[in-house]
């Protein structure tokens, strides 16, 4: 049996997914720069950590990625067209911010590159790179075929879809995506997302508010 755990953290509320499979080996999908919340979490499963993955480089998802490969030796993944975001936390916290709240913000010694249609195999769980633009230039959404899950990241929400207007970001890109790589998806898989609760592909596709801009 696998489990996944949703660990929210840090003062955007951002959501990190644990999964862990049956011989507590664990793969974690974004790393908010709340290190220990993660870590009381890891620790409290008794999980092994071999993996993270980052959505995408924005430093809300990133900023603990850093320390928890650190004391894990976990391999850290990430889309290369966010390398300019990822491997720059501080500058992004100026930006939006104006300054640096409190938190973990690590780059992590080596990052493994995420390529589009690749199969992650990690742990047992094996994860389909979908890039998916707009929101940040390198953003992808991980799709767990066997479970019926897409790690969305801030690419789609409850009720909503990512912001476009920050650095990197293109609207129409990001309308694309959700056309070509998201929305071709089954009604029925579950969307765990990188902010927020989760939902599934036909709600979305059917009560998005945003859903007219992609299926135009
Ligand atoms: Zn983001
Ligand atoms: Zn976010």
């Amino acid at each position: 049996m696998m489990r996944v755990a949703r660990i929210t953290a840090w003062i955007a509320g951002t959501n990190a997914y644990l999964i862990v499979n049956q011989a507590n080996q664990g793969l974690l999908v974004d790393a908010p720069p709340d290190p220990e919340e993660v870590g009381t979490q890891v620790a409290a499963m008794d999980v092994a950590l071999v993996g993270i993955v980052l959505t995408h480089g924005h430093v809300d998802h990133t900023g603990g990625a850093g320390k928890l490969a650190a004391g894990s030796g976990a391999i850290t993944y990430a889309h290369p067209d966010d390398d300019f975001l990822t491997l720059h936390p501080t500058e992004q916290l100026q930006m939006i911010y104006g300054m640096l709240p409190p938190g973990s913000y690590d780059v992590p010694d080596h990052i493994e590159h995420l390529e589009h249609g690749q199969r992650l195999d990690l742990a047992g769980v094996a994860l389909e790179v979908r890039h998916t633009p707009g929101h940040t230039p390198g953003h992808c959404c991980l799709y767990w075929e066997s479970e019926g899950i897409l790690f969305a990241g801030d690419q789609l929400f409850a009720g909503s879809i990512g912001r476009f207007d920050l650095p990197g970001g293109d609207g129409p890109t990001l309308f694309r995506s959700m056309r070509e790589q998201v929305m071709t998806l089954d009604d029925e898989v579950r969307v765990l997302p990188g902010h927020g609760p989760e939902t599934t592909i036909g709600r979305e596709r059917s009560t998005n508010p945003f859903r007219h801009e992609w299926s135009s």
